[in-house]
């Protein structure tokens, strides 16, 4: 079957709609440069592939500087959080770090709404298959859907790309769980003689909270005034929830122990390396053998009747179901517990990013750039960071203008831009505020002080967010 070549040249054309690739391209089109988004489905659009949560230490940093600059994530986390928490609170400014739970539902179909609406952005659902390339200069796309050309491209596929899925000795390939694998893409970015890694991550169980006995758990309150993300017109709109805490005991970790061999992770199935800071059970038990018992954070998915998932935060496991329903079981509280959808290991391909310049262009292949967990980051707000960097660096230079690079003392952003392509990554990479040597001055509370003037000269911030910034330094 011949496919249909677009007589349209896209100015920037982004390949994902994860959360680098929202941000990517709300940056782009509102600098005013034709963009193309292309992804599997409008209803994935940001979804959180993972925890249900936005912020944290060093990751509410990124937040507040990619909403300081006119991204979006922070007023999306605003107008779905259901518990707001500014985490080290007793302690130094420095170190502080925003976080909300989300509505998982909510954020997806709040940013989907933003991006549908979006002047100057059309998106398409299909799959993004091989490069079109002009010897080094990549030109266009060719997808299930036709071949479309383009003057930049932006590839931000997330955990997709040769995705497999590990459940004790079950797998299957997948880019998250009931989704496809991408292997076309993965090869022809292999065709462009990149240096490819794998990595791993993984997932606990998502349970029903009709099934579980709260009232043998601890209580963990949000914020009692909570404080919202972004500097700008947004607001707190869902009613505020509590979590619960919980604990594996003595039992949990026998039962794990004695299935470690079924496990995917130690049964030697996986080879990709996995997250240092956010390891599964099975690591937890092996590496802190002494420990007698783990937290777990028992964080909602949603706010309403209608979202009955409960997300343990601190079971990421790739064991078998029949393991996973025992070692819950076991957990004061999870007696009765029933499984919505079973935990998972995933292995995926990154791109090395020591091959990106810093404004995330490969080195080698003209005009094409990489940004979120491709790149070998883990974590929303990292890709999202990316994207919005990606974005704005492939308008300018459609528009031969000189780049737009943060310095390491100007925002986490270049911290981590500048750690990803000059150290390169050995597991995936997460913010942290003790990556930033300037944490002193790189405050999660001055970044609209370091960063708006920079937005809106860029043409991302609006001009009624740019005037409320002005009055803010006035005063
Ligand atoms: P994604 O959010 O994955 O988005 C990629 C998008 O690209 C998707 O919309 C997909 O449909 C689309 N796409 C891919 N290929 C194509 C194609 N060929 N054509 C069209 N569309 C395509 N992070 C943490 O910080 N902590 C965790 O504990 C954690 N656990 C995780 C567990 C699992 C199982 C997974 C899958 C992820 C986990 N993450 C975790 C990572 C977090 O989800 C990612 O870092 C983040 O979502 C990356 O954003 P992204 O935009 O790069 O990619």
């Amino acid at each position: 079957m011949s496919l249909k070549i677009n007589s349209k040249k896209y100015e920037v054309l982004v390949i994902g709609g994860g959360h680098a690739g929202s941000e990517a391209a709300l940056a782009s089109s509102r600098m005013g440069a034709e963009t193309l988004l292309i992804t599997h489905s409008r209803e994935t659009i940001a979804q959180m592939s993972c925890n249900p949560a936005i912020g944290g230490i060093g990751k509410g940093h990124l937040v507040k500087e990619i909403d300081a600059i006119g991204g979006e994530m922070g007023k999306a986390a605003d107008a779905t959080g259901i518990q707001f928490r500014v985490l080290n609170a007793s302690r130094g400014a420095a170190t502080r770090g925003s976080r909300c739970q989300s509505d998982y539902l909510e954020y997806k179909k709040v940013m989907r709404l933003k991006l549908e609406n979006q002047p100057g952005l059309t998106i398409l659902e299909g799959v993004a298959e091989d490069l079109l390339m002009e010897g080094n200069q990549v030109i266009g796309l060719s997808t299930d859907k036709g071949e479309y050309l383009a003057e930049t491209v932006i590839i931000t596929t997330g955990t997709f790309l040769n995705g497999l899925i590990h459940r004790g000795q079950d797998r299957m390939e997948a880019g998250r769980v009931s989704e496809p694998s991408v292997k076309k893409l993965s090869f022809s970015l292999g065709k462009q003689s990149l240096q490819i890694g794998r990595m791993k991550t993984g997932t606990p169980a998502r349970l029903d909270r009709r099934s579980i006995d709260w009232s043998k758990m601890g209580i963990q309150p949000g914020d009692e005034n909570p404080k919202k993300f972004s500097f700008w017109d947004s607001k707190i709109l869902l009613p505020q929830v509590v979590c619960h805490i919980a604990y594996t005991n003595e039992n949990t970790h026998r039962i794990i122990q004695n299935n470690l061999g079924r496990s995917a992770l130690y049964g030697g199935k996986i080879t990709g390396i996995g997250p240092r800071y956010c390891p599964s059970i099975e690591d937890k038990i092996v590496k802190f053998a002494d420990k007698k018992r783990h937290q777990i954070f028992m964080e909602p998915m949603g706010h309403s009747e209608e979202c009955m998932m409960i997300y343990p935060n601190g079971l990421s496991t790739s064991l078998p179901v029949d393991v996973q329903h025992d070692f819950l079981r076991s957990i004061h509280g999870l007696e009765e517990v029933e499984i919505l959808q079973p935990g998972y290991a995933i292995e995926y391909d990154m791109v090395h990013p020591t091959q990106l310049k810093a404004t995330l262009e490969l080195k080698n292949v003209k005009n094409l750039y990489l940004a979120g967990q491709i790149n070998g980051t883990t974590g929303y707000e990292e890709a999202a960071a990316q994207g919005l960097m990606a974005g704005i660096n492939a308008v300018l230079k459609v528009r031969k203008k000189q780049p737009f690079i943060l310095q390491r003392n100007e925002a986490y952003i270049g911290v981590m831009i500048d750690d990803l392509i000059t150290r390169g990554v050995a597991e995936p990479y997460r913010m942290f505020t003790s990556r930033a040597e300037y944490r002193l001055h790189l405050r999660e509370d001055n970044a609209d002080a370091r960063l708006s003037l920079k937005g809106w000269e860029l043409g991302i911030l609006p001009k009624h967010n740019y005037l409320q910034y002005k009055q803010k330094q006035r005063e």
